[in-house]
């Protein structure tokens, strides 16, 4: 070993899904929007006039703090940008998780969490889901040093009530509790009317799934103006300038077509119940799924033959060699088009 080796801080990062090439594939494995932006972003891209990316962007983001408080009915105060709920996340770690006690989050979840903690050498405790991948909300009513969780959870897709999110915030009014609700426009029922009566509860959203743009790399927290400005003060503390100009501009005009918005989520909801139905005559078993992605295992085939069989074929699905979830495949909600390649392949697999 080297001397300074010794100093290295060590990590094991956190692995994203595969972005493989090509025209012919299907790909459903990091569950993506598969319909473009709004069409207002199509423009602003093209009449985007490149002498403005001379000069530093505002490091306020307050084009696109502006247009989610208007959308959202918050105050501008309320709100934080980053570059995608991950940059947001983990800020918030780094900002609201500085107590000797551990953190709490699902054993089955976001498998960002415990790499973030790890890196901030936050401790925590990973309380295990019901047998039916379901979080119980007494396993965090124990004493922690703040909460984190997705609603609806990842990978299973399973929403929480929001009268039990509520019992949790409850029980832990001195430490922060954040909901992950990188899902909730598939369906859920969003957190947002809870911020009123409790000033400890930070929201997180992206525009990566319900919104059509992970290639711009934007999320936001909503909350108290107390919580906002420590984010506001940490962000200043490491890098002024995480928004580019380009996503200031596009993710304000993806936020101003609420139409457009509510269409393609109601396509890939409408896709997603139908795929429901033909997975089951299938033989495949699910959580009853609130996001844009289904969590689903064979009566009689393993997952991970399925996902090898798929990869040949070009369509791409994830698959999770952990614990608990290597007997599952999580499947993106595509297009009908890309669904119904699937069922074809799928109808000739389990025969
Ligand atoms: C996709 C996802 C995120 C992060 O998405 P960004 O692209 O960084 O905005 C955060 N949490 C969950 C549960 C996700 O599935």
């Amino acid at each position: 070993m080297k001397p300074w080796e010794k100093n290295i801080r060590r990590v094991v990062p956190y692995v994203p899904g595969d972005q493989p090439k090509g025209d012919r594939l299907i790909k459903l494995n990091t569950n993506e929007n598969p319909y473009p932006p709004a069409p207002g972003v199509e423009r602003a891209l093209r009449e985007m006039e490149t002498d403005g990316l001379r000069k530093y962007p505002d490091p306020a983001a307050s084009a696109l703090t502006g247009a989610l408080a208007d959308y959202y009915g918050v105050g501008q105060e309320q709100v934080f940008v980053g570059v995608g709920s991950d940059d947001v996340i983990g800020m918030a770690f780094l900002t609201f998780f500085n107590s000797e006690k551990p953190i709490l989050f699902p054993d089955v979840t976001y498998s960002f969490y415990p790499v973030w903690a790890d890196l901030f050498h936050i401790p925590y405790r990973t309380p295990a889901l019901d047998e039916g991948f379901r979080i119980r909300k007494e396993d965090y009513f124990q004493e922690n040093g703040g909460i984190i969780f997705p609603n609806p959870n990842a990978p299973t897709g399973l929403e929480m009530e929001l009268e039990e999110i509520e019992e949790i915030i409850r029980h832990n009014q001195d430490v922060v509790v954040m909901i992950d609700e990188a899902y909730i426009d598939f369906g859920g029922r969003s957190a947002l009317p809870l911020l009123e009566k409790y000033e400890n509860l930070l929201i997180i959203q992206t525009f990566s799934k319900s919104r059509s743009m992970a290639g711009m790399r934007i999320g936001y927290a909503i909350g108290h103006p107390d919580l906002i400005g420590a984010l506001h003060d940490v962000k200043y503390s490491y890098n002024s300038y995480t928004m580019n100009t380009p996503s200031l501009v596009l993710g304000a005009e993806a936020v101003k077509d609420e139409a457009y918005f509510k269409e393609t989520l109601n396509k890939i909801i409408k896709t997603r119940e139908e795929t429901k139905v033909w997975m089951r005559e299938l033989g495949f078993h699910f959580p009853d799924s609130k996001t844009n992605f289904l969590f689903a295992s064979h009566e009689r085939i393993p997952a991970e033959v399925i996902f090898e069989a798929l990869k040949k074929e070009q369509i791409y699905v994830r698959y999770f060699k952990k614990p608990r979830l290597d007997n599952s495949l999580r499947i993106t909600i595509g297009t009908d088009q890309e669904m119904a390649a699937l069922r074809c392949f799928l109808q000739k697999m389990v025969r």
